[in-house]
């Protein structure tokens, strides 16, 4: 019953998401078509092109990339490791959901097991301001990125920061660092407010919510940790200690604590407003 509220209520946004299965692998990757290679300071990217992709389109999406990446190093939430990453590119959207796993409505994907990100050429989403398929992809190289340093993360850490850090336009700066929110995150908040869906670190968090509402509530919640200056705390928490369960090492396991955590949350989220940058670390 719960479960059938809410997804009445929190209509699916669509975002890009990271898998643990294996998704399948397209035929150009097996026979090594179009292979491109870009790389700098020991970072190398490997792209596998679908046949007939528009390459202006292809340029277009990795021209700022390294530039991207030069900005991601000064962030302390990571660490960029010299390594590869492999990309496989869809010609279209079209082409792309004939090889995503099936029922989840994403726009791009990681496959976790293959260590392999798909994006297709001609990402559109009107429900997402400023998503271009740059911004896709520097979101899956994230997810890519965290997978190689930081893979006692939570799923829920990953994907906030995978979105957070998408949208970085300076290097670090503690407190001064601006990044930006988009509106359309914040479509669903008087119903995230009205239901006051749980924290990420709730202990069922992933067997009460569906992948939309896990998606939507780790990324607005790794956006307000960022705005009261607790992400970077919160990280080196992770850090120290990765095996604990994070519920008790943030409310001790106290139940008012938690639920003090979770109105703070609930406060910040009904004051503040999209499109436009917020600042924090
Ligand atoms: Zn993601």
């Amino acid at each position: 019953m719960w479960m059938s509220i809410l997804r009445f209520f929190l209509i699916p946004i669509l975002l890009n998401f990271f898998f643990f299965c294996s998704t399948p692998q397209p035929y150009w990757v097996k026979e090594k078509q179009q292979l491109f290679i870009l790389s700098k300071d020991s970072v190398e990217l490997i792209f596998y092109i679908e046949p007939d992709s528009d390459l202006y389109k292809f340029r277009q999406i990795t021209r700022s990339i390294f530039d991207y990446l030069d900005l991601l190093k000064t962030y302390p939430y990571l660490t960029i490791k010299e390594t590869r990453y492999y990309v496989i590119i869809y010609k279209d959207y079209h082409s792309y959901k004939t090889y995503r796993p099936f029922k989840i409505d994403s726009l791009a994907h990681f496959d976790r097991n293959h260590k392999l990100i798909h994006i297709p050429l001609d990402i559109q989403n009107h429900l997402l301001n400023r998503t271009t398929p740059s911004f896709v992809i520097y979101h899956e190289l994230n997810h890519a990125i965290l997978e190689e340093c930081c893979k006692h993360y939570p799923i829920w850490l990953n994907e906030g920061l995978s979105f957070l850090l998408q949208n970085i336009a300076q290097s670090f700066e503690c407190k001064k660092n601006m990044i930006y929110l988009p509106e359309s995150l914040l479509r669903q908040k008087n119903e995230l407010i009205d239901r006051r869906i749980h924290l990420p670190f709730y202990p069922d968090f992933d067997q009460i919510y569906d992948i939309y509402q896990q998606n939507l509530i780790s990324i607005l919640y790794v956006y307000y940790l960022f705005n009261s200056n607790q992400l970077l705390n919160y990280i080196q928490i992770i850090n120290q200690d990765p095996k604990k369960e994070l519920y008790f090492v943030f409310t001790k396991g106290n139940l008012h604590l938690y639920e003090k955590v979770r109105n703070d949350f609930y406060e910040w989220l009904k004051t503040i407003k999209g499109n436009r940058v917020i600042n924090g670390c």
